[in-house]
């Protein structure tokens, strides 16, 4: 037995978040992994530190400052910062030193901007690391991911190299807990990498697939795969099985639940993936894995400037009746259609009408 464990940003927001977090982490057995994101909205602040760093490096200085500020804070609160200060102090260096090269250049190169995002996952890890093992006094080990995670050298959206992955491990104690960062890598003549943005559910599906996991949980502040973004409209329920497949499918058609290459390493090795909520840790979440749900699984929306696109994704839509109703009614909005997915392409002003009749007929197949 064994598991992966990953924490999305959004997630580690607080130190009561944090707290939480390190008690799904206590109360695991058979833990190998926990893969942690930076701290909530982390990777866009050092996107933001970064260009600043182009036109002044007072600016990026200054928000820089902010940046270690803000972890200290949650340090402190958590009573383990001078179990982080020495770290802390090296990651500031870091990365001014890097704003430095970035405003020499004038331009934030991938290589650069790869070395600066590692240290939002390098400062979560750290704090989390600490708080486990200095307050609550648990076995853990902390781990940079950049050891066991080399990749070839395409910054900011480097690709894993599976078989080095594999030996790397192999070097770990398999009776330990690791905590290390999701999203970074590192190349083989030592330059960091990162997987890509979101990157981190990534991280944790190679290691699960390295260690042939019994089981991958993703944790996020929703408990589950839901039919469509609720933010988008009430009503939204649980996907409570699915096939890698259809979670892929519902990836690439736009939906922002999972990062979309981390089905693939699971699917090698069947190895079921859970996303559940931190808020209710004993609730059953999503599981993914070879069963298929067979329906329609929901509803996908991506906003541009003057228009949206709203797909529906799903099984055998070519012969569902109602979709193929809808599609004569809206021909003229029709972007893309296939037996997985039917996507419209509709202005702001029909957008609410249109939304209204998908969600009937998502709703209706998920009922039937
Ligand atoms: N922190 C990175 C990002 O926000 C990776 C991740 O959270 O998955 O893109
Ligand atoms: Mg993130």
């Amino acid at each position: 037995m064994s598991l992966v464990y990953k924490f999305g940003g959004s997630t580690i927001r607080s130190a009561s978040a944090l707290r939480m977090i390190a008690d799904i982490i206590v109360n695991s057995l058979d833990l190998r992994f926990v893969v942690v994101s930076a701290t909530y909205n982390s990777t866009n602040e050092l996107e933001e530190i970064a260009n600043a760093a182009t036109k002044s490096t007072c600016h990026s200085k200054d928000l820089i400052a902010s940046f270690l500020f803000k972890h200290e804070s949650l340090a402190r609160e958590l009573e383990v910062l001078n179990f982080c200060q020495a770290s802390f102090e090296q990651f500031k260096l870091e990365a001014i030193n890097y704003c430095d090269q970035i405003h020499e250049s004038l331009e934030v190169s991938s290589e650069l901007m790869d070395a600066l995002y590692s240290l939002g996952e390098r400062f979560s890890s750290v704090i989390l690391y600490s708080f486990l093992k200095e307050k609550l006094h648990h076995e853990v080990e902390h781990l940079d991911a950049r050891n066991v995670i080399t990749t070839n050298t395409r910054f900011r959206d480097a690709t894993p190299l599976f078989g080095i992955i594999e030996r790397n491990l192999t070097n770990l104690d398999k009776t330990k807990v690791y905590i290390t960062q999701g999203f970074i890598g590192k190349t083989i003549d030592g330059r960091t990498t990162t997987l890509g943005r979101e990157g981190s559910d990534y991280t944790a599906s190679i290691l699960a697939w390295a260690i042939k996991a019994t089981r991958l949980i993703i944790w996020k502040d929703v408990g589950g795969i839901l039919s469509w973004d609720p933010k988008i409209h009430d009503g939204a329920y649980k996907l409570s099985e699915i096939s890698y497949d259809e979670a892929t499918l519902l990836t690439e058609a736009g939906a922002k639940v999972l990062f979309h290459r981390t089905m693939n390493p699971l699917k090698e090795r069947s190895i079921p993936l859970e996303v559940k909520g931190v808020y209710a840790p004993t609730e059953h979440g999503s599981v993914i894995s070879n069963k298929p749900h067979g329906k329609i699984l929901g509803l996908v929306e991506t906003k541009k400037q003057d228009y949206s696109l709203l797909s529906i994704c799903g099984n055998k839509l070519i012969s569902n009746a109602s979709i193929n109703q809808l599609i004569e009614t809206e021909i003229n909005n029709l972007h893309e259609y296939n037996d997985n997915l039917a996507t419209f392409k509709i202005n702001s002003q029909r957008r609410d009408s249109l939304l209204e009749k998908i969600v009937q007929i998502v709703t209706h197949s998920f009922d039937s």
